[in-house]
């Protein structure tokens, strides 16, 4: 049970003044539903402003607080998709274009009434011959103490909400705060010098405090290894059990292809593995395209062949989708039975489906997360393969499999190159097989880089390639910015190029992205992969997994606005038969540098750990974590410089827990338990009580 201590930090935000049900939803957005999740909710950067009296007096770029005058409001042509703007004019008649985006629209005009004087705090910034503040940060009817913080820490931000509305939010979660007992090892903590626990959350929200920052991220990374350490402890307690396939499953398995040898090296270390009573822990981690469904399925006969059972998880429901059609395809001379499970099934058919699981009719079963909800029962669960391991929280998952008396083994996949320095953290302590050779006979992917202003010569060239008979990929840009509404231009964006594209190719284009109603989205994947339509414009929804071979060319839009690995990713969607396949990137006008280096990189190499590495050097490897803002990042607040930093220390420090108080019962034993409920690793300690 969780602590009492921590009653107040697991509140609902709702317990919170000014949050109803209308707040809720872009608070949950970024994953803030407990007063707890606001004290970890740190600022992404902090501002210092400039109160200035009239526009003369800042420089372009500048943070300043300005009284002005709204003397026009002009709306788009394109109501609620922006850009709605105010003019407005300071004390001495110098005139600003007060600039919102999207939803935002209607914040602006009610805050910023024509001939009513308001105090604007924002980047003052030039647009063409114009001043101009986007999407200000406050507007008040007076200069009152929050305007004249000049310090003032800025947030991530989803839309719906606002700078201040999340500032109000953190300090009343800050009130609740209590004084926590100390987790952390005390020679660690006085060598570093870190403030406790409260005044650390206090210190990291009020401004720019590296000791503070620093003593978090230790937690959480202490938290994270405490927990794998914790599953690791259990899986040695707990008994698995030796799976002996007889071969006589694979054997009937009809592939239009002859394994790589290092598809075969891995399936036999992963038979190797399964025929121990210990339960298998094996990371297979090969590029995109390696071929690693093959070998899970060869996996999952395995286990088949032993009579037992095996799951598949899948992070989307277009992958749980996609794995489910060709496992079935490629399983149906074994005559074993392959069914899917997401999130989605409902009823009777739920129902008809979880009966047969549980009477062991089902031999494979696919899915989402659904597939270890409490309500999902199997007859004799031997394999649990997990797809695309990076996008979950690997022991979470560990834990979950580990539910019945025995454990089953555990294979997880990634195509994810993870540097030594990350794959303690993400991993534990797994054995790992590599897919180091790719399928013979593909030909390398040419890329190509273009300019964005040349949309007109890429449709005619899209044209042609549909016109003889293959099919593309057309990816738009979805970057999430700080102030939060870019996001629904971005969708905007992309319904505008699915319009202007439709109009050239009629039916043959439909368009998947994360808005869309999931039916819609995988009737579209599905007419895609099965050949129907010919041209598919897509977010990033599809980066992850897809495979359809008869796609040949790929382009992206705006490609300077991905990272590295992202574009690796993507690009690895196509080149996927032997057919000779191209991707191009499409940039903007106006290239950082660093943008600049993302596209040569992607250009001319082809090797995912290549790209890694670059990705890594480029821009400290935030997408080998996760993003942040999709919610699936390894740590939410530990950064990749921090945890090469920390998490040696980290690691030790929760192995000398473990091996002084396994069952941590003493003080700081206890203390580490409100910790790792801190941390949601509170599955590790539930362990403790299982077995
Ligand atoms: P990933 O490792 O990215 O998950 P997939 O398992 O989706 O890769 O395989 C990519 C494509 O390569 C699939 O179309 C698959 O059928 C094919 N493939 C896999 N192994 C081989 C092989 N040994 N020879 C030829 N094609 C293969
Ligand atoms: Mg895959």
């Amino acid at each position: 049970m969780r602590p009492d201590i921590l009653n107040p930090l697991f509140a609902e935000t709702q317990t919170l003044d000014g949050v109803g049900p209308k707040l809720a939803k872009p608070l949950e957005k970024l994953g803030l539903t407990r007063v707890r999740d606001f004290l970890y909710h740190l600022p992404e950067r902090f501002v210092t402003r400039r109160a200035i009296t009239n526009l003369d007096e800042a420089g372009e770029g500048e943070q300043v607080i300005v009284a002005l005058t709204p003397t026009e409001h002009r709306a788009s042509r394109n109501p609620g998709r922006g850009p709605f703007q105010v003019l407005a004019q300071d004390e001495i008649g110098n005139i600003c274009a007060i600039t919102y985006f999207g939803r935002a629209s209607y914040t602006g005009k009610k805050q910023l009434p024509v001939g009513e004087k308001r105090w604007v705090a924002g980047r003052l910034d030039r647009y063409g011959d114009m001043l101009q503040i986007v999407h200000p940060d406050h507007v008040e009817e007076t200069s009152d103490a929050n305007m004249g913080r000049m310090t003032e820490p800025v947030y991530r931000l989803s839309e719906g909400l606002t700078q201040p509305r999340i500032l109000s939010l953190v300090e009343q979660s800050l009130a609740k705060a209590p004084p926590l007992p100390e987790w952390i090892e005390p020679g660690q903590f006085e060598k570093e010098g870190w403030p406790d626990w409260e005044e650390a959350v206090r210190e990291a929200h009020k401004g720019p405090n590296e000791a503070a920052r620093n003593r978090l991220a230790y937690d959480e990374l202490l938290a994270n290894s405490l927990a794998l350490l914790l599953v690791k402890a259990d899986s040695r307690r707990r008994k698995g059990q030796a799976l002996k396939g007889d071969g006589s499953l694979r054997a009937k398995l009809d592939l239009p292809f002859e394994m790589t040898g290092a598809q075969k090296r891995s399936v036999s270390e992963i038979e190797g593995d399964m025929q121990q009573e210990a339960p298998m822990l094996r990371l297979l981690q090969g590029d995109v395209g390696a071929g690693k469904t093959v070998v899970a399925l060869q996996a999952m006969l395995i286990a088949n062949e032993a009579g037992k059972q095996a799951a598949l998880l899948a992070p989307t429901e277009i992958l749980a989708r996609q794995h489910y059609e060709t496992l079935r395809k490629m399983a149906a001379p074994t005559g074993i039975e392959v069914a899917l499970l997401t999130g989605r099934a409902k009823g009777r058919e739920r129902e008809g489906l979880l009966m047969s699981l549980m009477q062991g009719d089902i031999d494979i079963l696919v899915g989402t997360h659904a597939i270890f909800q409490d309500s999902v029962a199997y007859k004799d669960l031997g394999l649990v393969v997990i797809d695309e391991q990076h996008r979950f929280g690997v022991a979470q998952r560990l834990a979950l499999a580990g539910k019945g008396r025995r454990s089953p083994h555990t294979l997880a996949m990634t195509a994810t190159p993870i540097p030594r320095s990350l794959t303690l953290a993400q991993y534990g302590e797994m054995d790992v097989s590599r897919l180091d050779e790719l399928p013979p006979g593909r030909q390398a992917i040419e890329t190509l880089v273009f300019p964005q202003g040349r949309l007109d010569e890429m449709i005619a060239a899209v044209g042609r390639h549909l016109a003889s008979g293959s099919q593309a990929y057309w990816v738009c840009p979805m970057v999430r910015e700080a102030s939060g509404s870019f996001e629904s231009t971005d969708i905007a964006a992309a319904e505008a190029r699915y319009a202007q594209l439709a109009e050239h190719f009629g039916d043959q284009v439909v368009m998947v992205h994360g808005q869309l109603h999931p039916d819609i989205k995988d009737a579209n994947m599905q007419a895609f992969a099965s050949g129907k339509a010919k041209l598919l414009i897509a977010t990033t929804v599809i980066e992850v997994g897809v495979d359809v071979p008869s796609a040949t060319l790929m382009v992206i839009e705006q490609a300077e606005r991905f990272g590295l690995a992202q574009l690796h990713q993507l690009r690895g969607r196509v080149g996927r038969g032997s057919e000779k396949s191209r991707c191009v990137l499409l940039r903007g006008d106006e290239l950082s540098e660093t943008g600049k280096k993302r596209l040569t990189f992607v250009k001319e190499s082809q090797d995912g750990f290549y790209l890694a590495e670059k990705d890594l050097e480029l821009r400290g490897g935030g997408e080998l974590l996760g993003t942040r803002q999709s919610g699936d990042a390894a740590f939410r607040i530990a950064d990749l410089e921090q945890v090469q930093k920390l998490l040696p220390a980290a690691h030790a420090d929760a192995r000398l827990l473990m091996e002084r108080d396994g069952g941590l019962t003493s003080k700081r034993g206890e203390a580490a338990r409100i910790l790792l409920y801190l941390f949601e690793r509170d599955w590790g300690v539930q362990l403790l009580r299982g077995g």
